[in-house]
């Protein structure tokens, strides 16, 4: 092949085959050469097989034996998030219908603040969302939001879910003070006009809460914006999960909000 003439099969064959394929052939055939010993029939056999094996992109390289096949699934598809729930120390009980007995009050340009977030995030239509900072401790009647923040940076946003990032990298970003901005919950949004906290939305708060028990936290507020009817814009959702010693509930909280976008 060096030679540089070809003969019209061995053009067609490199056409067919490609290049590097094509130079594997050849030299499969000059190996060929060394089995004269073996018959027609066995000679083209083992040509045919490694003609098939080029043509599949396996180069030179045996192949072994064929993987055997995959183990069957032993469980239905449906069952993996079942599967994959993980196992808390703690148990939170949703009251979706329960009487609001808790009042969230939310300073000026709160709700401003998530609409802007919100209205950001919504041409990826993906789920956003932040933290929800308080000058002051949430107590067991409610409590004060002045500051809802945008996402962290290293925020995570999915079609029907959203991972917050990092607090510590959105106090850093906006200079607030641990001292005087204490974390008193979270918001993030739904795609959908259900409200209603999934599983994994409550764990994340139950979760907040439990690892913080030693520090008299006993509440923790989030809010769930939805896109709201009728072409009134965003609708705020509030929600409280409050308990102690791994035993939590979440329930509606009631928002009151002074510039009237909340309520
Ligand atoms: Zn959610």
């Amino acid at each position: 092949m060096s030679s540089g003439v070809i003969s019209a099969t061995d053009y067609f064959e490199r056409r067919r085959l490609g290049p590097l394929a094509f130079e594997a052939l050849v030299r499969e055939r000059e190996q060929a050469r060394s089995r004269s010993h073996l018959s027609l029939d066995e000679e083209l056999a083992i040509r045919t097989a490694r003609v098939e094996e080029l043509r599949r992109g396996v180069l030179w390289r045996n192949p072994g034996p064929p993987a055997p096949p995959p183990p069957a699934k032993t469980e239905p598809a449906w069952s993996r998030t079942a599967k994959k729930k993980p196992t808390y120390p703690w148990t939170v009980t949703l009251k979706r219908n329960a009487r609001p007995g808790f009042e969230v009050h939310l300073s000026e340009g709160v709700c401003r603040s998530m609409i802007d977030s919100f209205s950001a995030a919504a041409p990826y239509r993906v789920e956003t969302g932040g933290f929800l900072f308080g000058n002051q401790p949430l107590n067991s009647f409610g409590g004060s939001v002045c500051h809802a923040s945008h996402p962290a940076p290293n925020a995570k946003h999915g079609s029907t879910t959203v991972s917050l990032g990092s607090e510590a990298a959105i106090r850093d970003e906006l200079g607030l003070d641990q001292e005087y901005f204490r974390r008193v919950g979270c918001w993030h949004s739904h795609p959908t006009e259900d409200p209603t906290p999934s599983t994994a939305d409550m764990d994340a708060w139950a979760q907040y809460l439990w690892a913080r028990a030693g520090e008299r936290h006993f509440e923790y507020v989030a809010i769930i914006v939805t896109p709201g009817s009728g072409g009134l814009g965003p609708e705020f959702h509030g929600w409280v999960t409050h308990g102690a010693r791994g035993r939590f509930v979440c329930e509606p909280a009631a928002l009151s909000d002074r510039s009237g976008y909340c309520s």
